[in-house]
């Protein structure tokens, strides 16, 4: 199939599909597990003209492999971009990007609500290498304009975990263009599912390929989508845009990152997990579907539960986002809810209680997750930025799984009435 003819199917034959498939060996409806370290050449000279870039070909797997390279090729046609290099976890994905685009001395804006993982490394390692980074609340896209005046990059989830607040992408995109400065945009609760990179107006994207793409919680990878709306000829940073000038103006921030961060680093994806993730990738709209209408019917139900506080999904009418999330996203909001239970001993007690919903760190399994962030994923996160991503101490974080969604709702129900009793 061409790409011509596959840019005009829709999400799930886009998906199903393996772009490139009807040319495997042997007629393979997959790509094969390619298991070998390196690639050999037919002649030295070869090998030479592979090194120096002139001429296509593997090398090494710590740069490229073709089942990773399967997996680049088809997630970034699910988010209409140029490219993809994948990493070998969400963090590795963030990671790539810093390295590719910061250098001691620069700054970064993000926004004032993220994941507490990528706070953690924003607050340490960044730190000591003399990168800052200031925070700046989304919704205010004029602060927003002035920040990214200068900056290295901007920041931003399109659906905020935990806080499920939903980001304007086409407006913030907007400012970071007429800065010069691109806007990278952590999508993994929203997957291309909801709406691709390039349909929402990102520079990157990234991803934590760990949770809904690979879906049954059994491999760890990422994922950094070029979208191609990005003049990397126009750079701030010099190399990068050096690179443009050689490889041209859409591929040069991956030229440059597959060769100096992902060769220099080794902070790529193995083989095997991307075989498992493509396997993954075929089946995410239809699981994708059923998380977003289960989280929705149980956000409804534990909304009208009398010994809930409060409910906060961005498909609910209740959302202070549910305008933008509606237009941005239809009624594609995603797996994440969160509610809150008026205290910290009320908040455990439901998780102890829950038999279905498992209690862990991951998120976008197939299974219903619930964690208590305050005293997990945040517990070294200081105050003032754990505040600003919502979480309170009765805080309960669930991502919804594929399950019937009423046995979902008699668990909650059942654990919910039990956590009541002191
Ligand atoms: C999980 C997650 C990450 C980190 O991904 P890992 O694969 O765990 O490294 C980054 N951003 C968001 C929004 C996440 O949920």
């Amino acid at each position: 199939m061409h790409d011509g003819k596959r840019a005009c199917l829709g999400f799930h034959t886009r998906a199903s599909h393996i772009p490139g498939s009807d040319s495997a060996p042997h007629g393979a409806t997959n790509t094969p597990l390619y298991l070998s370290s390196g690639f050999s050449s037919d002649s030295a000279d070869d090998l030479a003209e592979r090194f120096a870039g002139r001429r296509p070909g593997y090398i090494y797997s710590r740069i490229s492999n073709p089942s990773v390279g399967a997996l680049e090729q088809h997630f970034a046609s699910l988010e209409e971009g140029r490219g993809a290099i994948a990493c070998s976890s969400g963090m590795a994905a963030i990671s790539t990007v810093i390295f590719s685009l910061c250098h001691s001395g620069d700054r970064i804006v993000a926004g004032s609500s993220l994941f507490g993982g990528t706070l953690l490394l924003f607050e340490s390692l960044l730190r000591r290498m003399q990168i800052e980074v200031e925070y700046v609340d989304p919704g205010d896209t004029q602060l927003f304009a002035r920040a990214a005046e200068g900056a290295a990059f901007c920041f931003v989830e399109s659906i905020g975990n935990p806080k499920l607040d939903v980001v304007d992408i086409r407006a913030i995109s907007e400012v970071c263009s007429n800065a010069n400065t691109p806007l990278v945009v952590d999508s993994t609760l929203a997957t291309p599912y909801a709406a691709s990179g390039r349909s929402l107006g990102a520079h990157l994207t990234v991803h934590s390929t760990t949770k809904f793409v690979a879906g049954t919680g059994n491999t760890v990878g990422g994922l950094v989508v070029d979208t191609g709306l990005f003049d990397w000829r126009t750079s701030r940073d010099p190399d990068v845009a050096d690179s443009a000038r050689r490889f041209g103006r859409e591929l040069g921030f991956l030229a440059f990152a597959r060769r100096h961060v992902t060769r220099d680093t080794g902070n790529g994806m193995a083989a095997f997990d991307a075989f498992m993730q493509c396997t993954g990738l075929q089946t995410l709209g239809l699981r994708m579907e059923r998380h977003c209408s289960n989280a929705h019917a149980l956000a409804g139900f534990l909304e009208q539960h009398e010994i809930v506080e409060s409910v906060n999904y961005p498909g609910l009418q209740s959302s202070p986002w549910h305008p933008i999330a509606a237009r941005q996203f239809g009624r594609k909001c995603g797996a994440l809810l969160t509610l809150r239970l008026g205290s910290g001993s009320r908040a455990r007690r439901l998780i102890d209680a829950l038999e279905l919903s498992i209690n862990t760190a991951n998120l976008g399994d197939v299974r219903t997750m619930v964690i208590h962030p305050a005293s997990t994923i945040y517990r070294d996160v200081n105050d003032r930025l754990r505040e600003a991503a919502g979480v309170t101490d009765d805080l309960v974080r669930v991502s919804v799984g594929i399950e019937d969604v009423e046995d979902l709702k008699d668990d909650f129900d059942r654990a919910l009435r039990r956590s009541a009793v002191e």
